[in-house]
């Protein structure tokens, strides 16, 4: 249990430090709700587990849930390690999110796990069920709301965010809005931020500008892979008051300093924000794992460690401070999964 001690340094670490998380705000993990100050070091977003096989083919029967289990625990024991406290899990419902994988996972490391409602709507929709194109914004909210306040299936476990996606470097289609809405109206009965996968700057304007216009602030939107648009849009985002996710940090696949994905090109993007005056709206993850369904014994595994391993010291030599270093971790983390409706004026 050599973890929990890095952990409580981690922890102590908070204490001192001088940014602030919100007070008293709840997050609801995979194993109930706790308070965001508890959240401690957060990775928001990451996957376990990953169903590629479409809508309507996917479900339980698919994996064994043991096997997945034992191949990822020493992943979140090498996160543990790195002193990570909470895992945003973001595979959305049709795409292999099994909230009872979870739970357990999450007794079993002593890891916070926070699971998601929504759809994909991503890859021409081929993750999303049927009666998603026949009922309105408002029956497919009351689906994801339910799972709110009911439990996802017979698992008892409740979302604590909203995950949702949209085409990829264009305007929302006709569905995409609904989704959009749907997960306004969502928004507004639960507080649970939206998180939406988007590609290019269009996308994210045109969202952020729905969601006002159904009488939401920004800041209830995440601009998932955000690394995927302009410096520009990021900032002119942040300064609207959306979050700025910037999540497939990685080593392995670009190793040439500034090239567009390399440790150095997230350091860099992320000191801009910094002197833009909107850290505070920053947020930092792998988008690593998976189980990939299909594949002997879940295929190659990427590990959760790259951030600590390799962006942090980046992040120090372009002069990061501690207290930087706590905000993109602890403190935005604990903000941005915080239960609080938000809404616009
Ligand atoms: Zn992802």
């Amino acid at each position: 249990m050599k973890y929990k001690l890095l952990t409580a340094a981690l922890v102590f670490i908070t204490l001192l430090s001088c940014v602030e998380v919100e007070q008293e705000q709840r997050i609801m993990t995979v194993n109930g709700a706790i308070f965001s100050t508890d959240l401690g070091v957060t990775l928001i977003h990451e996957h376990v587990l990953v169903d590629w096989i479409g809508a309507d083919s996917t479900g339980y029967h698919r994996w064994d849930r043991e096997e997945v289990i034992e191949r990822v625990l020493p992943y979140f024991m090498d996160a543990a390690g790195r002193g990570v406290n909470t895992i945003g899990e973001f595979t959305p419902a049709y795409l292999g999110r099994d909230p009872f994988i979870l739970s357990e996972l999450s007794r079993q490391t002593g890891i916070n796990i926070l699971t998601n409602t929504g759809f994909y709507g991503a890859v021409d929709n081929r993750f999303m069920p049927a009666y998603a194109f026949d009922e309105n914004a408002e029956q497919i909210a009351q689906r994801w709301i339910s799972e709110f306040e009911d439990g996802i299936d017979e698992s008892g476990v409740r979302p604590g965010f909203i995950k949702i996606s949209v085409a990829e470097h264009t305007g929302l289609s006709e569905v995409h809005q609904k989704i959009v809405e749907a997960a306004a109206i969502t928004h507004n009965e639960t507080g649970m931020t939206i998180f939406s996968h988007t590609i290019g700057d269009q996308p994210a304007l045109e969202q952020v500008e729905l969601l006002e216009r159904n009488g939401l602030h920004p800041s209830s939107w995440v601009w998932t892979h955000a690394q995927s648009g302009t410096l520009e849009a990021n900032i002119r985002l942040a300064e609207r008051g959306a979050w700025i996710s910037l999540d497939n940090v990685r080593f392995d696949l670009v190793h040439e300093a500034g090239q567009e994905g390399s440790i150095d090109w997230y350091a860099d993007r992320i000191s801009a924000i910094r002197d833009a005056g909107y850290l505070d709206k920053v947020l930092i993850s792998h988008d690593a794992g998976w189980y990939d369904v299909g594949e002997p014994n879940g295929g190659d595994f990427r590990g959760y460690t790259d951030i600590f391993d390799f962006l942090l010291s980046a992040l120090v030599d372009n002069g990061f401070s501690d207290d930087e270093i706590e905000q993109l971790l602890v403190v935005n983390p604990a903000n941005v999964f915080g239960l609080k409706v938000r809404r616009s004026g």
